[in-house]
This record gives structure tokens, C-alpha cells and sequence, in this order.
């Protein structure tokens, strides 16, 4: 931190959980330019949530100039870096002493809260209005969406589609089996071994690929 003082100019590129955090923690010790597409930095983890109850979303979506009041933000995508400058797509050049590239993982999302919020809005719509929802993939963003809308919308068929031979493979077994059983429980079909032809999709009907599949019902 020592080395910052002086007012280095530290420009981090990407405001998701690395960059945001740098930003907070460096933004009175050094001259800080926080370079994100988006005017806000979101908890990736919250958003199955937000999906359910958009008004949670008002805590998990928030604007850089919240948290990072003395950082400069610089709301456009990065598109060219020299020894000594960044570019970003409105035309902005950025000089640097230290450059940080916290650009994450690649995904499209709206470039303000407000549009934000409003997908998130649009998406419990939909679920509102659903009698039967499809969840394709029994990892842990379908686990958490099939719990979080059971949860809120107990009277909602929800069928969880997962084509390996238990549920969350990637840890445990254990824990498989208890989002299993916690799913089941709650009336949730769970459909293992089985893959939906997405290009078999059309409004109100699917269809299994793998007809050896297993069904688990509480
Ligand atoms: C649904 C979901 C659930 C998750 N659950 C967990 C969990 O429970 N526990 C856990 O530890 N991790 C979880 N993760 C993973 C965690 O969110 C990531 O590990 C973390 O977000 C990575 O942080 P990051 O700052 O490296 O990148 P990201 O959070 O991906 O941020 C990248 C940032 O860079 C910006 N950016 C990209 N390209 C450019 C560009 N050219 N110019 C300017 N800005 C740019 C983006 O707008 C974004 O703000 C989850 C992720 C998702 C999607």
C-alpha cells in the first residue's frame, strides 16, 4: 500500500467482485479509475434470489459510485490496452502507472441497475405466470433456481432436467443427495440421467433426449 502513496494512478479494468473490491480498498490511497461496462457491480450469487423476489435485488445490485465515491468510473467497455493507457468504446483514454485486468467471466448483462432490476422484475413475471416451469441442468445455479422458486411459489410444478446420474457432481455425494432429497420433498420432479434437446423447444413443450433416464419423486 506503502508504494501507492503519492496518488499512483491505478486503473482496474472489470468491476465484478475483484475489481469492485480493489476499487473500495484502494480508492484513498491512490488515484483510482475503475473501468466496467456496466455502472454496477453485482452479487453473482444472489441473483437466483433476485429472480424470485426482485426487490433483493436493490441490495445485490449495487452502483460503483456507491461504494467507491473517490474512485473515478469510467461506465464502457475496455477495448484496447497500451504500455501505458487503456481505450475504452466511448473514446476515453486512461493513463496508468498500475493497470489491473479483473475482466472475469465473459457474459452480456444490462449496463444499468435500472435495466437490471427490470430483468429481474420481468423474470418473476414470467415465473408468476407459469403453471409449470423446466429448469435445464442440475448444477448448482439449477438446484438454487428449482429451491428458490419452490420456496416462493410452492403451487408451481417445477421439473429439474439434469443429464448426470445425481445432482451437484461436482462436490460431494452427500450433498448431492440431500439437495435431492430437500428438492423431492418439496415436490420438485427431479429427472436425472436424461438431456433436453434445447433445439426441441418451443413455447410449452420439450423433449428428453435419453429415454433411460431416472425419475425421483418424495
Ligand atoms: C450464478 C452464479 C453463482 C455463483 N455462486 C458463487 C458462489 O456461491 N461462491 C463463489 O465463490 N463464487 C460463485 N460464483 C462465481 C463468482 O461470481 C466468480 O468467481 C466471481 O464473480 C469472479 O469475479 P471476477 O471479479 O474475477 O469476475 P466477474 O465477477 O466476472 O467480473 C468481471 C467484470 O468485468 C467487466 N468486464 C468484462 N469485460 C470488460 C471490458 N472489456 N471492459 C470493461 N469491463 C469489462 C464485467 O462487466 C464485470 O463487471 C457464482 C457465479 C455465478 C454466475
Amino acid at each position: 500500500m506503502e508504494a501507492l502513496v503519492g496518488k499512483k494512478c491505478v486503473v482496474i479494468v472489470g468491476g465484478g467482485v475483484a475489481g469492485s473490491l480493489l476499487a473500495k480498498n484502494l480508492q484513498n490511497f491512490a488515484d483510482v479509475h475503475l473501468i466496467d461496462a456496466k455502472e454496477y457491480f453485482e452479487i453473482a450469487w444472489a441473483g437466483m434470489r433476485c429472480i424470485v423476489e426482485p426487490s433483493f435485488a436493490e441490495r445485490s445490485v449495487i452502483k460503483h459510485s456507491e461504494y467507491a465515491p473517490n474512485a473515478t468510473i469510467i461506465c464502457s467497455a475496455a477495448v484496447g490496452v497500451t504500455e501505458n493507457e487503456v481505450t475504452t468504446e466511448d473514446g476515453h483514454r486512461t493513463a496508468y502507472d498500475y493497470l489491473v485486468i479483473a475482466t472475469g467471466h465473459n457474459d452480456t448483462t444490462p449496463a444499468t441497475k435500472q435495466e437490471k432490476l427490470s430483468n429481474y422484475q420481468s423474470e418473476q413475471e414470467k415465473i408468476k405466470a407459469a403453471n409449470s416451469i423446466l429448469i435445464v441442468g442440475g448444477g448448482p445455479s439449477g438446484v438454487e433456481l428449482a429451491g428458490e422458486i419452490t420456496t416462493d411459489f410452492p403451487g408451481k410444478k417445477v421439473t429439474l432436467v439434469h443429464r448426470g446420474s445425481r445432482l451437484l457432481e461436482f462436490i460431494g455425494e452427500k450433498a448431492g443427495k440431500k439437495a435431492l432429497d430437500w428438492l423431492t420433498a418439496k415436490n420438485v420432479e427431479v429427472i436425472l440421467g436424461q438431456s433436453v434437446d434445447l433445439n426441441s423447444c418451443t413455447d410449452g413443450s420439450w423433449l428428453l433426449s435419453n429415454i433411460r433416464g431416472r425419475v425421483c419423486r418424495s
